[in-house]
């Protein structure tokens, strides 16, 4: 039965058709599970029915044409229960509905399991049988298995508009939003780019071709090279592989010149798509019928064909991936997008960014708040494969993104997009203006930056400084570990630009999601690994050159200051100081006139809220990053969107935190700072206010979003909504609090799309 169960979840997760995909499922697992009976059912909730999409053993007509109310039948119980349902005899259940076309009155023992995504019922996979008998506990485990591995086609099929199609409603996709989470604020309608890793073969979206001779000389020019490469291969094993063995490359090459891959592919280009599109297909319609075979080792031909797949697609998309033309109001969309793929559209045509996966607090999300691009992160049902050419609108307030959406509802995002340009306008005009509550408390806003080369975006903001520079960029971009002289260029023009305005340079933070290209670390956590300070601490001499081009930087200019991050344990600091100490000892012997610059150190692990009061005496500074903060208090990924509706810096637990660390600064008389996502969420930045923060570090975007709310708010009223907050029991009551009050004092628009 693990056999059939693999081969089952490999059709369905390769079938790139659900109506394929269903009538696959329904014939294997009658056959598996010697059932007679098996079918499946969609729930089409605008009609409030389960429709009969496939079955194997019910009358052939009766697929698509019967349809289960709601509140009738044992479909709609185990619907309903969200529970398996294990009958002898269905006929005597008192639900029991009989429907004479499926002619099913000869069947008696009936088993059903819902089919769910993310706790919602999509649908109901059930075997019948003649004989009178409940089906056993094995059977029941695996129709709950394959139920799993439905639940995850069928979804994205629905976020496709595939399932209404297969209902027969068209209306209904162009008005419902799938859902995402908000990943940087603003609302963009464009055209959709879709970015996909250029090996993985069923990630390839179709595409229109503009030349479709062009098209098949490429494909025909990739199979070329890659018979050149298996010969090559083959070549070279000849001294060490038996002739017999060797015969597969034959086989490789006798694939790559059949019809049915060369041809059939060929015909596809003809008909309109690409040819990376176009070869995809032809590979599934293959992999389908060896998958289907019983013969183990024809099913292992798919495998082969794979990789062949690979191979021509790697030549492929080398030359397609040079010529991507971007269009003027691109929207990126992508399974795992990176900051590089988001640094290579020419900003003036990036409109938006869509994920699939990340959250918040990604670092793609936050580079394109830096840049000030409405994104949608953990968009997991957006249908990657379908959507390029497609007009999108992705809102980064709600998370929501719309497909191709009707004319009224673009008329209404258009209408929203331009209140939000107005607003943009006129927060622009607070740019010179002091970050001071109403009641005289002045709160310095600085930037975060780093993740960009260019610093300009800060500079325009109206920044008072850098709260928090990022220092792997220029590590990341590089091949190998950049030198002294080279980073302190890099660091001298941020502390120049901002000069006399400090500017707080951290110490290599790599590990956890960023990794370097040239310094590969494989761990199973890697946020609970090495990484950060604990890499640079293993490393003195990585830590040393930084630090040593960070005072350099800062000759004659004396706005740096020092940032540790990823700090747990005291002796990270007390190491950190002496390393620092030292190299300020070297520069001055070596006769550079550098000055010790402040350190201080960020707040971003459990342990360290517990031990702020002891890291305060030590240090000049604290700097709250609540992007690790949450993530290790609530013991939710960042990255994953799978559990992003567990994350927010609003829950009560981070913000009590974020107090306890500001009240153990202020006893120690130094600053504290957040320069996590936190400071720069309109909302949080209440509360920060109420805590009696001294400074906040923003994307350069949400700079005068902040701004507008600390100059209508006086620190009274933020520490009487910090208490009425801290009384709540979850963040969603959290913000949903903070959100009215903004709201009643008409700044609505910095929390949702319009003015
Ligand atoms: C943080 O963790 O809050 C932070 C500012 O650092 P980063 O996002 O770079 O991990
Ligand atoms: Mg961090």
């Amino acid at each position: 039965m693990l056999n059939t169960l693999r081969r089952i979840i490999q059709a369905v997760s390769d079938a790139r058709d659900l109506d394929q995909a269903l009538d696959f499922i329904v014939q294997q697992v009658r056959e598996a599970m010697t059932a007679d009976v098996c079918s499946v059912y969609l729930s089409d909730d605008t009609l409030q029915q389960h429709v009969l999409m496939a079955s194997e053993g019910l009358a052939a007509e009766s697929v698509g044409n019967v349809r289960i109310e709601y509140e009738h039948g044992l479909v709609s119980i185990v619907a309903s229960r969200a529970e398996l349902l294990n009958l002898d005899s269905a006929p005597n259940h008192p639900a029991y509905h009989y429907f004479p076309e499926t002619a099913e009155e000869q069947f008696f023992g009936f088993l059903g399991v819902p089919i769910l995504h993310q706790r919602k019922v999509l649908g109901v996979l059930v075997v019948q049988q003649v004989c009178a008998e409940r089906f056993d506990e094995e059977q029941e485990n695996f129709l709950i298995t394959i139920a799993t591995q439905l639940a995850n086609a069928m979804a994205l099929a629905r976020a496709s508009g595939e399932i209404e199609k297969l209902l027969g409603q068209h209306e209904v996709t162009d008005s419902r939003p799938l859902p995402g989470l908000p990943g940087a604020p603003g609302v963009a309608i464009g055209m959709a780019v879709a970015i996909y890793p250029s090996t993985e073969l069923e990630k390839i979206p179709d595409r229109d071709a503009d030349d479709p001779d062009k098209e098949i000389e490429a494909f025909h020019e990739a199979l070329s090279s890659v018979k050149n490469d298996i010969t090559r291969l083959s070549n070279r094993l000849k001294d060490v592989l038996p002739d017999e063995e060797r015969a597969l490359f034959d086989a490789y090459l006798l694939m790559l010149d059949s019809h049915s891959l060369r041809g059939v592919t060929a015909a596809r280009i003809m008909e309109g798509n690409w040819a990376p599109g176009a070869l995809r297909y032809t590979i599934d319609e293959q992999v389908q019928k060896f998958a289907e075979l019983d013969d183990p080792y024809m099913r292992e031909r798919a495998e082969d064909l794979r990789e062949l797949a690979r191979r021509i697609l790697h030549y492929l998309v080398q030359d397609a991936q040079r010529e991507i033309e971007y269009p003027q109001d691109t929207i990126l969309v992508g399974d795992e997008l990176t900051a590089a793929q988001l640094a290579e559209v020419p900003r003036e045509r990036l409109v938006g960014v869509i994920s699939a996966t990340g959250s918040r607090t990604s670092h793609v999300a936050i580079l394109a708040r830096a840049l000030d691009i409405p994104a949608v992160m953990g968009s997991v049902s957006i249908p990657l494969g379908r959507i390029d050419g497609l007009t999108l609108i992705a809102d980064g307030y709600s998370g929501n993104v719309f497909i191709s959406p009707s004319k009224q509802i673009k008329v209404e995002y258009e209408r929203l997009a331009k209140e939000e340009q107005s607003l943009d306008a006129e927060l622009l005009n607070l740019r010179n203006d002091v970050s001071i509550t109403s009641d005289g408390r002045e709160i310095p806003l600085t930037v975060n930056t780093g993740l960009l080369s260019d610093i300009s975006p800060s500079l325009n903001s109206g920044a008072d400084g850098i709260g928090l520079y990022r220092t792997e960029f220029p590590f990341m971009t590089r091949q190998r570990f950049p030198g002294e002289e080279e980073q302190l260029r890099i660091y001298r023009q941020a502390l120049k630009a901002f000069a006399p305005k400090s500017v707080t340079l951290r110490t290599l933070d790599v590990g956890g999601d960023k990794a370097l290209p040239y310094f590969p670390i494989i761990e199973d956590n890697p946020f609970l690994g090495w990484r950060g300070i604990r890499i640079t601490l293993d490393h003195p001499e990585l830590f040393i050159v930084q630090v040593r081009a960070m005072m350099r930087a800062a000759v004659d200019l004396d706005n740096l200051q020092i940032l540790l991050p990823m700090v747990s344990q005291m002796n990270e600091i007390h190491e950190s100081l002496t390393l620092i100490r030292r190299s300020y000892d070297e520069l001055k012997e070596e006769g550079h006139e550098v000055k010790m610059p402040k350190v201080g150190v960020m707040i971003e692990v459990p342990s360290a809220v517990y031990q702020a009061d002891r890291i305060a005496k030590l240090v000049d500074f604290l700097s709250i990053g609540t992007n690790d903060l949450t993530q290790y208090l609530l013991a939710v990924d960042r990255n994953n969107a799978q559990v992003a509706s567990l994350y927010d810096a609003l829950h009560p637990a981070v913000i009590m935190a974020v107090q306890q660390t500001v009240k153990a600064a202020h006893a120690a008389k130094k600053p504290a700072s957040v320069c996590g996502e936190m400071a720069g969420d309109p909302a949080a930045a209440v509360l920060l206010v109420g805590m009696g923060i001294d400074s906040l570090s923003m994307s350069a975007s949400s700079l005068n979003r902040v701004k507008w709310v600390i100059r209508n708010l006086s620190s009274k009223r933020a520490r009487q909504y910090l208490d009425e907050a801290l009384d709540m029991e979850d963040a969603a009551s959290i913000r949903g609090f903070l959100n009215t009050k903004l709201e009643n004092a008409g700044m609505g628009g910095l929390v949702r799309a319009g003015r």
